[in-house]
C-alpha cells in the first residue's frame, strides 16, 4: 500500500515490513532503488520535477521525518512508522549478514566507510563486505590522473596526479572507476552515503549498469556507524 503526499509516492511500511520488501528485491536480483524520503527533499522535489519524478520511479520510499508521518496522517493516509535511512540500513545489515548478501559501502570521507565496515563485521561476524569506497571522488569516466583538484572535508586540495594523490593520500578515483569497482564486487546491497539528493541521483543514474539488486541513499550513517 502507497500513500501520496505532495505529488511524491509513500509506501506505508514499518521498518520490517520495509525489510521484507528489500528482502524480496534482493531475490527478484534486478536493480531496484530505496528512498528515505525526509521533509527537506520533499519540500525541494516542489520546485525540482525531476527529482519529484526520481522519487516517484523508486521502488520503495518510506517517510523519514516525524513531518512526514504527521502529513500523511492529516491527509487521512497514515503511514505506521517513520524508517530512517540509518535504522534501515542497520536492519538490512543484520538480516545481510544472516541470508549471506554482500554490502558495498559508498561515500563519506576517506577512511570513514572503512571503519563503519569494520564495525558492522564486528558487531555481525558473518558479513559479507564486497567493497567500501570514499564519496570524494571526482567527476568523469575516465582513467585517473590529469585535470581536476579535489578537496576532501578538511584537507588541503589534492592535485590529482597518477594515481591521484601523494604517498599515503587516499587515492582519488574518477565517477566511471567508483562504478566499475561496484560493479565487479558484485554486492547484493549498495548503501550510499553522499547527502541527499546526490546519493539518490547517483544511485538513479547508474543502477542499471551497476547491476545492483538494491542501492539506498542513507546520509550521515557511515558517520554515525564508524563514531
Ligand atoms: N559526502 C560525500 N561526498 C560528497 C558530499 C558528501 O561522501 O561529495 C558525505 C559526507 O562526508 C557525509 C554524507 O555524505 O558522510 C552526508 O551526510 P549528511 O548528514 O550531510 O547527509 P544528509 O543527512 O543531509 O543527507
Amino acid at each position: 500500500m502507497h500513500i501520496n503526499l505532495l505529488g511524491a509516492r509513500v509506501d506505508a511500511v514499518d521498518l520490517a515490513g520495509a525489510v521484507e520488501k528489500v528482502a524480496a528485491f534482493v531475490a527478484a536480483g534486478h536493480p531496484h532503488q530505496v528512498i528515505t524520503l525526509n521533509p527537506e527533499i520533499l519540500y525541494r522535489a516542489q520546485k525540482e520535477p525531476e527529482l519529484l519524478d526520481l522519487i516517484n520511479r523508486a521502488d520503495l520510499v518510506t517517510a523519514d521525518g516525524i513531518g512526514i508521518v504527521w502529513a500523511a496522517k492529516v491527509a487521512g493516509t497514515p503511514v505506521p512508522e517513520r524508517v530512517t535511512g540509518i535504522d534501515l540500513m542497520l536492519a538490512l545489515v543484520e538480516r545481510a549478514a544472516r541470508e549471506g548478501w554482500r554490502i558495498f559501502l559508498l561515500g563519506a570521507a576517506p577512511g570513514v566507510a572503512e571503519e563503519a565496515a569494520r564495525r558492522l563485521r564486528e558487531k555481525h561476524p558473518g558479513l559479507v563486505v564486497a567493497g567500501t569506497q570514499h564519496g570524494y571522488f571526482r567527476p568523469g569516466a575516465g582513467e585517473a590522473g590529469g585535470e581536476a583538484a579535489f578537496t576532501a572535508p578538511g584537507r588541503a586540495p589534492v592535485a590529482s596526479s597518477g594515481d591521484g594523490g601523494r604517498p599515503g593520500e587516499p587515492r582519488v578515483p574518477t565517477e566511471g572507476e567508483v562504478v566499475e569497482q561496484i560493479r565487479r564486487a558484485r554486492p547484493d546491497l549498495l548503501f550510499v552515503a553522499l547527502g541527499a539528493p546526490k546519493q539518490e541521483q547517483f544511485i538513479d543514474r547508474y543502477k542499471e549498469v551497476l547491476g545492483v539488486p538494491v542501492a539506498m541513499g542513507v546520509g550521515g550513517s557511515f558517520d554515525v556507524i564508524a563514531g
